[in-house]
């Protein structure tokens, strides 16, 4: 098993009819316990780094503690660069070992994206890299309009030339999520994600998984969500157990115990997420 190739992964996952779960980390212990978590459920599991990251890690350093972990994994494990609209960047991170990239050129005209994404593609693909572009507006959940103006989601027609024109592995699409803690409970397009579905190949992406009612989020597995990402809610958790520890107020004060602490507490979260892809 061990270091796998994204694409392999979400083709696997989509002739099961679900989706593979993406977490975004930015240390080893996020990395290391979402990994143990998808090994308890003998699932397959994508670990994803923000670009923005890099300020805490380096590329090199994440690839690396990524891959000596995958080494040891007794299920599938990719390492995707997430969100990034820098070609340095993906450089940066296909040379550092990360199998799968994401080139972002959704905030681009149609016409753009495909060349930017494309110019990627070509990058990518010539050294065994997966690319995974954005098309459609997943904005920000804190913003009502971001992810309620259907004139944002992904139209099947684009979704197919652009499919077609820049090969990529994967396409996120706008459906009714956005990123971060939404301010009204979201509703995601289902008839919109059968349509992309039924129209294109290329696995899709829902992006912005924090606080999509679990009921939904299965429905989307079964109509073509082959990779969901997540963030948000469990840097949240990161900060919540940590807290709940400290107000323990526990006698012996030490990194050990609150590092125990915090994994029980990510692991039930993980379990419970990725028990989710089993619809
Ligand atoms: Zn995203």
């Amino acid at each position: 098993m061990a270091f796998e190739k994204m694409s392999t992964i979400l083709r696997e996952v989509d002739r099961k009819g679900t989706a593979a779960l993406a977490f975004d980390c930015m240390h080893y212990e996020s990395i290391a316990w979402m990994v143990g978590a998808a090994e308890q459920l003998n699932l397959p599991v994508i670990i994803m780094l923000y670009p923005a990251m890099t300020n805490f890690i380096s590329l090199e350093a994440f690839a690396a503690i990524t891959k000596a972990v995958a080494a040891k994994a007794k299920v599938p494990v990719a390492l995707h660069l997430d969100h990034c609209e820098s070609f340095d960047t993906i450089l940066g991170a296909i040379k550092a070992g990360f199998n799968s990239v994401m080139i972002d050129g959704s905030k681009l005209p149609f016409e753009q994206n495909v060349a930017v994404t494309k110019e990627i593609v070509k990058v990518a693909h010539a050294l065994d890299v997966d690319v995974e572009a954005e098309l459609g507006k997943v904005g920000r959940a804190v913003n009502k309009e971001d992810f309620q103006d259907k004139s944002g989601y992904t139209s099947v027609d684009e979704a197919l030339r652009f499919t077609e024109q820049t090969n990529v592995d994967a396409l996120a699409v706008a459906i009714g999520s956005a990123h971060g803690f939404y301010v009204e409970e979201p509703k995601l397009d289902l008839q919109r994600l059968s349509e992309l579905n039924a129209a294109i190949d290329t696995p899709l992406v829902l992006h912005g998984g924090t606080g999509i009612p679990d009921e939904q989020l299965q429905q989307a597995f079964r109509m073509g969500i082959n990779k969901l990402n997540l963030g948000t809610e469990y840097f949240a958790l990161f900060y919540s157990s940590l807290r709940e520890y400290v107000e323990r107020g526990e006698e012996r004060p030490g990194m050990f115990p609150m590092w125990n602490y915090q994994k029980e507490k990510v692991y039930e979260y993980a379990l419970r997420k990725l028990a989710l892809t089993n619809v």
